[in-house]
């Protein structure tokens, strides 16, 4: 189970496949990815190996396939068996907001059955689809559309772990991501932003990784920047960042 993410000035499907490949070592059964088109988000993804998903994305348009903002996640099912529905990303019922998860959400049956109650269809049967939906509801609610704040607010309602990485249609080039428990490191460069559940899906990308602790949550930026905040969103001036000899 990995995840990666880019956002900047060139195509994110080039590194999104090979962070993927080079994370496949941690334990995958499913593969998926979701781009930033002009046209709104598009999701390809499959039960199977990273090769089968690269093949999926080899039929995209070049428009599609150019995209400058992306997600993706090789998954190790914990909860709904391997299946192409229930391989990541998931999205919210809109179709507008896109999530990648590592870990296992703990309360998810609680969380379904109050989504569902108040009007949320979910579409597989994992853990981690109801981060999508608890995001949908926060951007129509309290958090009025910042992608941050909801995801700040979601995530303050589950218990459990996740390295998550999060789209919205409607903050185009911006990536959020969370950290409880699991994995996430960051990187800023001329090129872009990015985002990998190991610094080997960096190799080649930079010597210098932000690692995202405990609580603290991140936007990432078309322009490369990358903000980071603590769990009540307080921006952390020095985030915890080392650099790796490649060698
Ligand atoms: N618990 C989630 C699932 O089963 C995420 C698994 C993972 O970390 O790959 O879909």
């Amino acid at each position: 189970c990995g995840i990666v993410g880019y956002t900047g000035s060139k195509p994110a499907l080039p590194f999104l496949i090979d962070g993927l490949t080079t994370l496949e070592y941690r334990g995958y059964d499913s593969a998926g990815v979701e781009l930033e088109t002009p046209d709104g988000l598009l999701q390809v993804k499959c039960k199977g190996r990273v090769a089968a998903l690269a093949d999926l994305c080899s039929r995209l348009s070049r428009k599609n396939a150019e995209a400058p903002c992306g997600i993706a996640h090789t998954r190790w099912a914990t909860h709904g068996e391997p299946s192409d529905k229930n391989a990541h990303p998931h999205q919210d019922c809109t179709g507008n907001v896109a999530v990648v998860h590592n870990g296992i959400i703990e309360n998810y049956q609680a969380l379904v059955a109050e989504l569902e109650a108040a009007g949320h269809t979910m579409a597989s049967d994992t853990d981690s689809e109801v981060i999508a939906h608890l995001i949908e509801q926060a951007l129509a609610g309290d958090a009025e559309g910042d992608l941050l704040l909801a995801v700040q607010l979601a995530t303050s309602r589950l218990v459990g772990s996740w390295a998550l990485a999060v789209l919205y249609a409607d903050a185009p080039g911006t990536i959020v991501c969370a950290r409880q428990g699991s994995p996430l490191v960051l990187a800023s460069t001329d090129a872009g932003a990015y985002a990998a559940s190991d610094v080997t899906a960096l190799a080649g990308v930079t010597n210098h990784v932000i690692n995202l602790d405990d609580g603290q949550l991140a936007r990432l930026s078309l322009d490369g920047t990358i903000e980071v905040f603590e769990s009540d969103l307080s921006p952390v001036d020095q985030p915890d960042a080392f650099d790796i000899d490649w060698d």
